[in-house]
């Protein structure tokens, strides 16, 4: 029973769903590269994509028992943007930290909890006093220009919890920097869990 229903979901992940996805986002861009309407207009693109849960392929959605997880899921040709799914098991959280590019993130499973940071000109941080918690078809906008720095944990005391995020750039290769709670900054350059991405392209299945 097990096996023939893995067997059942791989077969009809909906990769059209994200083919479709990554095209509109890449005609958004060719349209406007100003950041508060590209933001605008692929939250909404975002938030349809994360409506249905029947697209995400399960070898990204695996958490790892140690940490959260970043699968690449596409990434333009161009890297202009790309499309991470973040798989975080329970009790797992980032570290604080930055992007230095706009982001998206919408939440498909479980429940997401983010803390924002502000960042005075000594270094010193301060965070917010208010937490946003995230759920299923749930999308947020992330931007340097008004402040990027956060800290983000699975508020999904059970089980694993995955969002998809898109971001203004090659976001595993963005040299970017994590932050100890007194604002000392560490480099950072994320990477990605994965070594192959789902095949979008295949137009035969
Ligand atoms: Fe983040």
């Amino acid at each position: 029973m097990t096996a023939g229903s893995t067997v059942t979901r791989e077969r009809t992940t909906n990769l059209a769903r994200l083919r479709g996805f990554v095209t509109s986002f890449a005609e958004l861009l060719a349209s406007t590269r100003n950041e508060a309407e590209v933001l605008q207009s692929g939250a909404k693109l975002l938030a349809r994509l994360v409506a249905h849960d029947d697209w995400l392929p399960d070898a990204c959605a695996l958490p790892h028992p140690d940490r959260y997880q970043q699968y690449l899921l596409h990434c333009d040709s161009r890297e202009r943007f790309s499309v991470v799914s973040f798989v975080w098991g329970a009790g797992q959280g980032t570290p604080i930290h930055d992007h230095r590019v706009w982001g998206l993130v919408g939440v498909l499973r479980g429940r997401e909890a983010a803390q924002r940071y502000d960042r005075a000109p000594d270094g010193r941080l301060t965070a917010q006093p208010t937490i946003d918690t995230l759920n299923p078809g749930d999308v947020e906008a992330i931007s340097p220009r008004s402040g990027d720095i956060h800290r983000v944990w699975n508020a999904h005391a059970e089980g694993p919890s995955v969002s998809i995020h898109v971001y203004g750039g090659n976001i595993g290769a963005v040299e970017r920097a994590t932050y100890a709670p007194d604002g000392t900054a560490r480099r950072l350059i994320s990477g990605y869990a994965n070594a192959m991405v789902p095949n979008l392209w295949d137009r035969s299945v």
